[in-house]
């Protein structure tokens, strides 16, 4: 593995179970014990009824593309590798919308409402991220890419 000069997540004592998930290529959500809902990102209470009873459950990895932009300037020196880059929104199956990349395919094959798995990237021993790629399917006529 090549040395990681890009952002890493800031973990904190409510997201470190998530992050830990990841590291086991597991996509782990808090949900409430009350009232049922399924939130991120992490946080103490339930954004809908303020319930501090909490429960994590692993979600299936899979949704739909709920925006996204293509990014063609790199911010940082060590995104200019990656140019041009899909920053997405992903609705997941179980709620939760998360923000991340869609890789797999070209930008310009990127749409709203577009099937989506998770495609866990390994970037440092502590961390791996999940990003996206379409779900294959023939009628979607994705051309595959490296991720
Ligand atoms: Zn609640």
């Amino acid at each position: 593995m090549d040395e990681y000069m890009k952002p890493l997540p800031k973990v904190n004592g409510d997201n470190e179970e998530f992050w830990k998930g990841c590291r086991e290529h597991r996509l782990m959500f808090q949900k409430c014990a009350d009232c049922g809902h399924i939130r991120w990102p992490a946080a103490a209470l339930c954004p809908e009824c303020l319930s501090m009873d909490t429960e994590w459950i692993e979600a299936g990895g899979r949704g739909t593309i709920y925006t996204f932009a293509v990014y063609h300037v790199a911010y940082l020196a060590a995104f200019e590798e990656d140019l041009p880059y899909v920053v997405a929104t992903v609705e997941l199956t179980e709620g939760p919308h998360l923000l991340t990349n869609v890789v797999g395919c070209g930008p310009d094959q990127v749409t709203c409402g577009m099937p989506v798995e998770v495609a866990w990237k390994d970037v440092t021993a502590e961390f791996s991220l999940p990003k996206f790629r379409p779900v294959l399917k023939r009628e979607y006529g994705i051309r595959k890419f490296r991720i």
